[in-house]
């Protein structure tokens, strides 16, 4: 689980605590690493649906839904891994990869040199549109 906390407001020169949020970040964590549609993955949304369950349930006894507006968003999806494609036949290869070299490997194999990278930034590499 991630970062949360409470949000204060002041009305009527009372100060009311009016609002939580809660990032669950583990379920990006693993999406990155281990692929949305690994065990791990799925491993995780079962504790995730656990983990809400019971925060929704503490809701219901101590406020109230009738008292509560519940809002759930996501960031983003994520790319199966090569591993993972691999295991339907799909031809994927992972490189192992921390610096990009002006004579990279991977520079090597996609046939284009670093003017052609926008970022690095590990396990994503983005290229200038
Ligand atoms: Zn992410």
């Amino acid at each position: 689980m991630g970062q949360g906390g409470f949000c204060y407001l002041k009305k009527e020169g009372i100060w009311y605590k009016s609002a939580f949020y809660q990032h669950f970040s583990a379920t990006d964590y693993v999406g990155h690493v281990f692929s949305p549609s690994s065990m791990e993955a799925e491993d995780n949304i079962l504790r995730l649906d656990k983990t809400l369950a019971n925060l929704f349930n503490f809701i219901d006894e101590k406020i109230g839904f009738e008292n509560t507006l519940i809002v759930l968003s996501a960031d983003h999806g994520a790319p199966e891994t090569p591993s993972h494609l691999h295991d339907y036949g799909i031809e994927s290869e992972q490189l192992y990869i921390m610096n990009l070299g002006e004579d990279d490997m991977l520079l090597k194999k996609l046939h284009i040199d670093k003017s052609h990278i926008e970022a690095f930034v590990v396990p994503y590499l983005y290229l200038v549109a």
